[in-house]
């Protein structure tokens, strides 16, 4: 039986879909406004990890993640950049399609765009209004949060522990705790035509709509980042459940904010990182979080240097309840463990001439229970010794979704596989028996490194930057200074002729909306 800790009630329950082996499980997902950082990677590597063990285990699950193209960040950047809104959503859109890709995030079903949902978010509100749960003020529509009992519930607070969002709508509203669901447009803003005049969705509606529409009036799980429990989850459920008069989700799951962290953390974690968070850990978390303010660089720049399977193994280290503490030297200790697992592979093919990559595997608990009833050559020490680790990785993965203390059973597996090679002296004594004990070994270990979305196709980790990299950045810093000078200067003459020189050294300056980036170009 799966438990998973459910934030409306703060503890774990068995976990039961609405219905029978049909999941729907809905994460908040990112405004496209600029390229996605790090941070932007941590809920859907955690929830595309928690979709594929529900898979394992038997379940048909719909996996949704909107993508909320309209809202102040991207008419502010449409203006700084001259560009229309939609451009920019599409680019970073595209920005943040490939970057899920990269890290194996390959389960997301649907990714709905609010802007594809105007005439449904205009139908959910004037239900609201119907219903007496929301009022039109000047163009703009808010909710009326007093009208709507158990507001707060989620986050456990009071009215009296909430502060109104004020600012420049203050007047508008009956009350300081109301919140926008359609927003009046001001001149030159992106607009559609609605009952209340021109104007755009709030941001909390989109996503009550859009679960709605493909999910359902209650689906199985919603999932977000701490962060985003007050108050944006709170306002989902007070405008899906005034509407339909039923709960909204079944299981809301947090995972922790990714925070910048000097500390270096013990590598499998079990001891420091995988232990499942005391009640209240949770509330101190936002204070370090990671965001593009705070300076993490776009994700798709780290990926030249950062394997992406290193990314998600060190995402996965920790329990995704806990914040993730990001540090460089966090990272460089993942890699030496992973480099401990690429290196067991390339034993496995020196012994058995087998490339483990193409290890067939059981892909569902099912399909694994079968296959270890079926296979003699696991009944000898090895095999019996994988076969108890399996256990206790699948019951780590039941109680709550437990990956680092998973991760750290596939360190006790990588022993145990050594050990079995160093016993029977297989690399330098091969034996049939010996060799099919190991392979059907094998088998079982990718079975439960597949859930984790690990070890599915080899990858090669690139070339870590050499100080001839660092002073080659510095250099090209100071030409791009110089030409950018000259070309503000108008002097193009000198502008073209830096830009020239770099060709034939293989280095092309483009200039990007952000700025001049240079690269160089593959001879
Ligand atoms: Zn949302």
């Amino acid at each position: 039986m799966i438990r998973v800790f459910n934030t409306l009630s703060r503890t774990k329950e068995d976990f039961v879909p609405v219905r029978e082996n049909k999941v729907g499980m809905y994460l908040c997902g990112p405004t496209v406004y600029k390229p996605s950082h790090i941070g932007h990677m941590v809920g859907p590597v955690i929830f595309d990890t928690i979709k594929k063990y529900l898979v394992y285990s038997g379940y048909d699950v719909t996996f949704v993640v909107n993508i909320t193209d309209v809202d102040d960040k991207l008419i502010q950047e449409s203006n700084r950049r001259g560009l229309p809104m939609a451009e920019i959503a599409r680019e970073m859109t595209e920005d943040y399609w490939s970057n899920l890709s990269a890290m194996g995030v390959d389960s997301i079903d649907k990714f709905p765009k609010a802007t594809e949902y105007i005439n449904d978010i205009i139908r959910f509100t004037q239900d609201l209004i119907d219903k007496g749960y929301a009022y039109e003020s000047n163009g703009d529509v808010y909710f009326k949060v007093e009208k709507f009992e158990g507001y707060g519930k989620l986050s456990n607070r009071t009215l009296d522990q909430m502060l109104g969002e004020g600012g420049g709508t203050a007047d508008r509203k009956s009350s300081s705790f109301d919140f926008a669901l359609w927003k009046s447009a001001k001149p030159g803003e992106p607009s559609w035509d609605s009952p209340w005049g021109k104007g755009r969705p709030g941001w909390h509606i989109e996503c009550s709509v859009m679960s709605c529409s493909l999910l359902g009036e209650t689906f199985d799980i919603h999932g977000g980042g701490l962060d985003l429990q007050f108050p944006h989850h709170e306002n989902e459920i007070a405008q899906s459940e005034a509407r339909h008069g039923k709960p909204m989700a079944k299981y809301w799951m947090h995972n922790g904010l990714m925070q910048a962290s000097s500390e270096i953390g013990k590598l499998g974690g079990r001891k420091t990182h995988a232990a499942a968070p005391k009640e209240g850990d949770l509330a101190s978390q936002e204070g370090g979080k990671i965001s593009k303010s705070k300076g993490a660089s776009a994700f798709r720049d780290m990926l030249k240097t950062i394997s992406p399977e290193r990314i998600r193994f060190f995402l996965l280290s920790t329990h995704y309840r806990r914040p993730i503490d990001y540090s460089l030297e966090r990272l460089a200790e993942v890699g030496k463990g992973l480099e401990t697992f690429y290196r067991f592979f390339q034993r496995f093919e020196r012994v058995t001439k087998r490339d483990f990559y193409t290890v067939p595997f059981p892909k569902t608990r099912v399909e694994g229970d079968a296959f270890i009833a079926q296979t003699a050559a696991l009944k000898g020490s090895l095999g019996q010794a994988i076969c108890a680790e399996r256990e206790k990785f699948l019951a780590a993965m039941d109680d709550d979704f437990n990956t680092g203390k998973g991760i750290g059973i596939l360190f006790d597996m990588l022993r145990a596989l050594n050990r079995f090679i160093e016993e029977r002296k297989l690399e330098t004594e091969p034996t049939a028996d010996g060799m099919e004990e190991l392979t059907a070994a094998v088998s079982l270990f990718r079975e439960v490194t597949a859930v984790l979305g690990l070890f599915l196709k080899k990858i090669e980790e690139p070339k870590a930057e050499t100080a001839d990299d660092s002073l080659s950045d510095a250099l090209m810093a100071i030409l791009i200074e110089l030409r950018q000078s000259a070309k503000k200067n108008k002097d193009y003459a000198t502008a073209d002729r830096i830009r020239d020189a770099l060709t034939p050294l293989g280095i092309k300056i483009e200039d990007r909306p952000t700025g001049p980036v240079w690269s160089r170009v593959k001879q």
